[in-house]
């Protein structure tokens, strides 16, 4: 095998890659969908339907007039039963098209093939076709990708393909690899024509090797597309250890990956820009993987978003004990969730289902100051102290250690035979300061 990639800290974490071998399935039409009209970061849409209209799949249903945002569109048809404000996992409320399906599936007669061939595209032409299909990052930072693009054109010189998931459970971006690499492939070919570039980098991680043939397969004898192998360790995933491992180049603090002259998108994000152009459809499901001790058959699956956690649950055969946690993403990162009507959204990789003997958090929790949440820290911080510092308030002096420079990987607690839930309290003091800063902005 060529070079393997790597970087410095991180953690092995137990993979729990129980749905691998799992080929994706497409979910049934679901008799009713929600969809926020926020599923990205940036304006919030508002809605361009009314109660009672009949809608396509494909239709635009959400719009805002300026800043940054992201279109939203309908992922079945049916008729608009509803529009209500429902709160998403930052406890943030947003307007919610609710549809109930009429289970047609019948698309946007509109919606068609972008139709030139991409030599005689332009990369203006690329940021519309990505805008007009409501494409935001996929694997979970939920950034409006024609923006993304935009500002990356004639500043970054390395376009990267995140195929790491090194999140324990998730496995839809692998089975992708798998089961659809030429919409991979192809999407990193249309970024590369609105970026400029001569090369794509699909990163992928050294425990999916099947996946790694398969890519290597399917690019053999390309010069402008590599598969590059990354050592499994977390967070291979997070685009700053991925800049690191791949270039060498170090992203500085409060900057993005542009800055140190590259440009990250993440697999599925890829896949989806290549269907945009070839069907015209936008994006309206993902994959996700549903997993976790709790449901009783895990799959991967193929889900049209707005589709409720519930739907999902039910197909895959139901619960097997009580549920504790639901969370939205992976263990590491995701986003708890509080009810089973919740909606899958553009950042939805993942949802899991764990009992309170699985994911409850331990009684004894105490700093034993064995340093490895320090060692292991990709970000070189010092958590034991950004967490003593929240602890006791002192946001500030817990800013001048660089607390705003934690990509919350959750790689401290995970190791802390202390038990201390150090990124909880790191998100705490995080909050404070943004407060303070949004204050101070809103008193100039
Ligand atoms: S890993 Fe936990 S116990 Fe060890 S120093 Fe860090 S906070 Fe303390
Ligand atoms: S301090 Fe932040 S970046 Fe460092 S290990 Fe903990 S969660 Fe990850």
């Amino acid at each position: 095998m060529s070079k393997v990639y790597t970087f410095r800290g991180g953690t092995h974490v137990t993979e729990y890659k129980n749905t691998r071998g799992l080929q994706i399935e497409k979910l049934p039409s679901p008799e009713r969908v929600e969809i926020p009209l926020a599923q990205h970061i940036g304006v919030h849409c508002k809605p361009v339907v009314s109660v009672g209209d009949h809608v396509y799949k494909g239709q635009l249903i959400g719009d805002a007039e300026t800043g940054l945002t992201c279109l939203v569109h309908a992922s079945i048809s049916g008729t608009v039963s509803e529009i209500k404000v429902r709160h998403n996992a930052q406890a943030q409320p947003v307007e919610t098209v609710v549809i109930a399906g009429d289970g047609k599936e019948e698309p946007d007669p509109s919606i068609r093939p972008f139709g030139k061939k991409l030599s005689q595209t332009s990369p203006e032409e690329i940021v519309e076709v990505v805008r007009r299909a409501g494409i935001s990052g996929m694997g979970g930072a939920m950034f409006p990708t024609h923006a993304k693009i935009k500002s990356s054109i004639g500043k970054v010189d390395r376009l990267i393909i995140n195929c790491a998931e090194c999140e324990p459970f998730i496995t839809a971006n692998h089975r992708l690899m798998l089961e659809r690499p030429t919409d991979i492939i192809n999407g990193a070919k249309v970024l590369l024509r609105a970026l400029g570039l001569s090369l794509a980098e699909l990163c992928v991680e050294d425990n999916k090797i099947d996946a790694i043939n398969r890519l290597l397969e399917k690019t053999a004898g390309s010069p402008f597309i590599k598969v590059r192998v990354m050592k499994t360790k977390y967070p291979q995933g997070d685009e700053r250890q991925l800049v690191y491992a791949l270039t060498g180049r170090e992203i500085p603090a409060g900057k993005l990956p542009a800055d140190a002259g590259c440009v990250v998108f993440n697999a599925e994000t890829c896949a989806v820009i290549f269907r945009a152009f070839a069907t015209g459809m936008p994006l309206v499901e993902r994959c996700i993987t549903v997993d976790g001790d709790c449901v009783r058959e895990p799959k991967n699956l193929l889900v049209p978003l707005g589709t409720p956690y519930r739907a999902l649950i039910e197909y895959c055969g139901g619960l097997v004990r009580e549920p504790y946690k639901i969370i939205n993403g992976g263990p590491m990162m995701g986003a708890a969730r509080w009810e089973f009507d919740a909606p899958v959204t553009k950042g939805t990789s993942a949802v899991l289902v764990f009992s309170e003997s699985f994911a409850g958090i331990k009684d004894n929790s105490a700093c034993i100051r064995c340093g490895r949440c320090v060692k292991n820290c990709p970000m070189h911080l010092m958590p034991v102290y950004l967490a003593h510092y929240a602890m006791a308030r002192r946001y500030d002096d817990a800013a001048k250690m660089g607390v705003m420079s934690c990509v919350e990987c959750g790689t401290c607690s995970y190791n802390c035979p202390g038990n201390v839930q150090i990124v909880q309290y790191i998100r705490v003091a995080k909050s404070a300061l943004k407060a303070k800063i949004n204050q101070i902005k809103e008193d100039k």
